[in-house]
């Protein structure tokens, strides 16, 4: 016996009407981003591996142990067989095709946005999915740009409390920190070794690990018996310099001038390797354990260690399938799904002059579902009472004078109405 077939686990699909909220988070989004003048990229879903282990770090949880990898193998003598990941993130791929298509070389900042697909081998849950779609935005230039503007981190941070408030997502966080440049994250680095030598003997394991490759990943371990310790190791406020202080300092005076509200928390230090000064997370109460709307911060060095040019840049990525059960929790999210008018045709012999009416309903704007001729009219009414505001008639007699049977099923009302004032009429309130 066959077995029946199954999305894979960690996938899924998206159905009508919920699809309807997934496009109308996308055409916001898109609307957003045009206004603060960002133009569309879009990369293939799938990379070179070394693309991810160089820019995301051999040492993250997403490089060693989430990614979908393969050899994929030659199919001809000139190629040669090429290890190919699917995209983790989206950060990586744009950078790579900055760098590739040479776009600093414009003088331009460039301020780039995409919309799709990304791949993670994670324990799916709630909210955590192995397939998922982010919503993401990179700025990135020659430093002659003002890439390295405190400004930028503002504005994004900014347009980010817009679109959510655009969005109708209320209630939202924005903790805030900065993890310094390059110098600042060794010499915590160093700080955080030295603390940990004493405690952390009663960590996790995978704290001892990250203790000897990458203290600064102990902040993120989520182990409870691991948090109360944790809360006495340094924090990095205190190992910026001067300028990672002034630059913090000045995203936080922009964001207060604008009247954007944040939270510090000098904890968040992000998963990725790439972030330097500027990290953020947007935060929502309603999704449970897995929080966090988006995440993002200041990349300055990943384009050089991509083997780049010199190209300061902040982005973040959201996840769009929390964005969708966010809103579905604020019950705000109303996909329209009822039709405006379902048009039944009395009669088989009606069926092409009621996809004419219906083809007319539905230029004028109209949404109209079309019935079936050899159906009763009792069954058109049930079929239509379900999905639809209105039932329209189309019999001989309508089709010969002109005037249609309308019905509402809100009232129970029946009405005729000339052909001409059809689209209007059904434009109408239902109570009508
Ligand atoms: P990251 O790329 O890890 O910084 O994630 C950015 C955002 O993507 C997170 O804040 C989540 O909203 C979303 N996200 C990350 N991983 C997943 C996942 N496995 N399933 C659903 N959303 C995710």
């Amino acid at each position: 016996m066959s077995q029946t077939l199954k999305a894979v686990r960690g996938t899924r699909d998206l159905l009508p009407p919920e699809t309807a909220l997934w496009n109308r988070i996308e055409a916001i989004a898109r609307d957003v981003f045009a206004r603060y003048n960002f133009g569309e990229i879009r990369t293939p879903v799938f990379e070179d591996t070394a693309l991810f282990a160089r820019s995301v770090g051999e040492d993250t949880d997403i490089v060693s142990k989430e990614m979908y990898t393969w050899e994929d193998r030659a199919r001809a003598q000139s190629e040669k067989t090429q290890s190919l990941t699917l995209r983790p993130e989206n950060t990586a791929g744009v950078v790579r095709a900055y760098i590739e298509h040479g776009l600093g070389e414009s003088g331009q900042l460039q301020k780039l946005y995409y919309i799709g697909p990304q791949f993670r081998r994670e324990r799916p849950q709630k909210g955590r999915y192995r397939q998922f779609a982010q919503i993401g935005a990179e700025v990135i230039g020659p430093p002659s740009t003002g890439s390295e503007s405190p400004l930028r981190d503002a504005e994004i941070l900014e347009m980010l409390a817009t679109l959510l408030d655009e969005l109708g997502i209320t209630g939202w966080t924005l903790e805030l920190n900065s993890v310094g440049s390059a110098a600042d994250r060794a010499r915590y680095n160093d700080a955080l070794r030295a603390a940990l030598v004493a405690v952390v003997g009663q960590m996790c394991a995978d704290c001892q690990r990250r203790a000897v490759t990458n203290p600064l990943r102990v902040l993120d371990c989520k182990v409870p018996a691991d948090q109360p310790i944790i809360a006495t190791l340094p924090v990095i406020a205190d190992s910026l310099d001067e300028a990672s202080q002034a630059h913090f300092a000045a995203v936080t005076a922009a964001l207060d001038a604008a009247g954007v509200p944040y939270t510090l928390n000098h904890r968040l230090v992000r998963g990725l390797d790439y972030y330097t000064r500027t990290t953020f997370e947007f935060t929502h109460g309603g999704l449970g354990a897995q929080n966090a709307l988006l995440g993002g911060g200041r990349y300055d060095g990943l384009s050089e260690a991509m083997g780049g040019p010199k190209a300061p840049g902040i982005g973040f990525a959201m996840g769009e399938d929390r964005l969708v059960l966010t809103l579905q929790a604020l019950e705000t999210a109303q996909p329209q799904t009822v039709a405006d008018a379902f048009v039944a045709p009395l009669g088989e012999s009606l069926n092409p002059a009621a996809l004419a009416l219906a083809r007319e309903l539905r230029h004028a704007g109209l949404r109209v579902e079309l019935g079936e001729g050899s159906f009763r009219l009792k069954r058109s009414f049930e079929a239509a009472d379900k999905i639809a505001r209105r039932i329209v008639i189309l019999g001989e007699d309508e089709l010969q004078s002109g005037i249609l049977t309308v019905k509402t099923f809100s009232t129970g009302i029946q009405t005729k109405v000339p052909r001409a004032e059809l689209a209007a009429f059904l434009a109408g309130p239902a109570k009508g």
